[in-house]
């Protein structure tokens, strides 16, 4: 373990390289910086974010692709606050909403669990009293199996008793947007502990949490300023080619998956194949100008989805941000998207016109992001976070309990660090 003696004080200096700079190598360093260690961060790419990141457009500061949180994202939550965020006004919280353009779907209250769901069920328009029985009884028993599955069951399996109403209105839109995949592809196992998080995890731990920034805004900028403070070194445009020139010293690794597998191939080969072998999904996020007046009733609408009309979730930023640029700027998310981007743009502006009365639309920007999320199939073989000593990796795609998102990437940083504090202590076994 390095170790450098600051000569003025006789203080302990432990140094450490994060490489990658995304949501997870953020997480990390700040939580290496709290725990004493001498930080330097490195980016390949020229900002800091990774996939959750600004993108600029004629003036207007979109994004790589549209991102929601949860109230249960309790660790990145707790970091924003940590390096001065202010959640109340980056984030517009409301009670989870699956409505559609025309009123059916789900919308929960303000009340606590399980109260919440059940007043939301009984309220549902468009649901047969068989449908909301079917859901009750469902989510009753998910609760007393306390949320358990086999590992190799898909969502499809777990739901099978229930009627195509709840599928199409509930379960389809939950799914894609926590896993990024389909019912009949996602692993029910961690669709079930998403649910448990969401909806047992406390008052507010469902709710959706919309940033009213970008995203680089919203946690990332403020990072790297709040690094720079604590004397870290954060070094952008720095794409490390190999690793063994690094670890003479502790080396936390939060690159993604592809970029991870690459790096560790000649130095720990069977845990570079498991984090090569993972496959990926994508997003895309089609973003679109109106040209009318919006009067929706909620900054987001859940849309019907199918092969010809694919996105999922609208999002009115106008009703988000300050910024009078985004007045009628529209983030149209298609999660699990498989066409290419001049095919996806067309058939979201078709969907917008026949699902939301969008007649007056042009398409501003288009994103895919191919490799968005690892597939959270069914008995997915996730790489653990110890790859060997002193080396550890962080990221969405590590071993635990939750699909790729922003608290599984903010959560496994604060992880791999933990586990090298535990190595400098003397606590081998990790
Ligand atoms: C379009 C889209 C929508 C999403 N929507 C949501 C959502 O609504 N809610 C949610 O919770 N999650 C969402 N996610 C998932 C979430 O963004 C990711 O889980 C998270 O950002 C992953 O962070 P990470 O740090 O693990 O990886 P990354 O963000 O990939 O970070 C890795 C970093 O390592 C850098 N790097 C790579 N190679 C090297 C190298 N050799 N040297 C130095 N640096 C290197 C990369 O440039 C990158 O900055 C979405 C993702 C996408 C793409």
């Amino acid at each position: 373990m390095a170790r450098l003696e600051n000569a003025g004080t006789g203080t302990i200096l432990k140094k450490l390289t994060v490489v990658g700079a995304g949501w997870a190598g953020l997480s990390a360093a700040v939580h290496a910086v709290q725990q004493g260690w001498q930080v330097r961060l490195l980016e390949a790419a020229p900002h800091v974010g990774g996939r959750a990141r600004r993108v600029m457009h004629h003036g207007l500061a979109l994004d790589n692709g549209q991102h929601i949180l949860i109230g249960a994202y309790r660790e990145t939550l707790r970091l924003m606050k940590t390096v001065g965020i202010d959640t109340e006004q980056h984030l517009f919280r409301m009670p989870l909403c699956l409505r559609r353009p025309d009123d059916t779907g789900l919308q929960l209250s303000a009340w606590p669990a399980p109260w919440n769901m059940l007043a939301a069920i009984l309220q549902a328009k468009g649901w047969a009293w068989q449908d909301k029985w079917s859901l009750t009884g469902q989510a009753f028993r998910w609760r007393l199996n306390q949320f358990q599955a086999p590992a190799d069951m898909t969502v499809a399996a777990l739901c099978c008793h229930l009627p195509p109403t709840v599928m199409s209105l509930l379960i389809e839109p939950l799914c894609v947007s926590a896993l990024n995949l389909p019912p009949a592809q996602a692993s029910a196992r961690v669709f079930l502990r998403v649910m448990q998080d969401a909806l047992m995890g406390g008052v507010g731990s469902s709710d959706m949490l919309i940033p009213r920034t970008d995203l680089s805004r919203l946690w990332p900028d403020a990072v790297v300023q709040w690094l720079a403070q604590q004397g870290a070194e954060v070094v952008t445009g720095s794409h490390v080619q190999h690793l063994e020139e690094l670890l003479a010293e502790p080396v936390v690794l939060a690159c993604p998956a592809w970029e991870a597998a690459r790096l560790t191939a000649a130095i720990e080969p069977a845990w570079s194949a498991q984090a090569h072998d993972l496959a990926h999904t994508a997003i895309t996020t089609v973003y679109l100008q109106a040209h009318q007046e919006l009067d929706w009733h909620s900054p987001v609408m859940a849309l019907h989805s199918d092969a010809d009309a694919p996105a999922q979730f609208a999002f009115d930023k106008g009703k988000l941000t300050p910024d009078p640029g985004m007045q009628g700027v529209l983030a149209m998310v298609v999660s699990a998207s498989t066409q290419d981007r001049q095919t996806t743009t067309e058939a979201v502006q078709r969907q917008a016109s026949d699902q939301m009365g969008l007649r007056q639309a042009s398409a501003l920007l288009t994103v895919v992001e191919k490799r968005a999320a690892f597939a959270c199939v069914p008995g997915v073989r996730r790489p653990p976070a110890v790859v060997r000593h002193p080396l550890v990796a962080c990221g969405d795609y590590i071993d635990g309990p939750y699909p790729a998102t922003l608290e599984g990437a903010v959560q496994s940083g604060l992880h791999a660090v933990n586990l090298l504090e535990r190595w400098r202590l003397g606590e081998n076994r990790v």
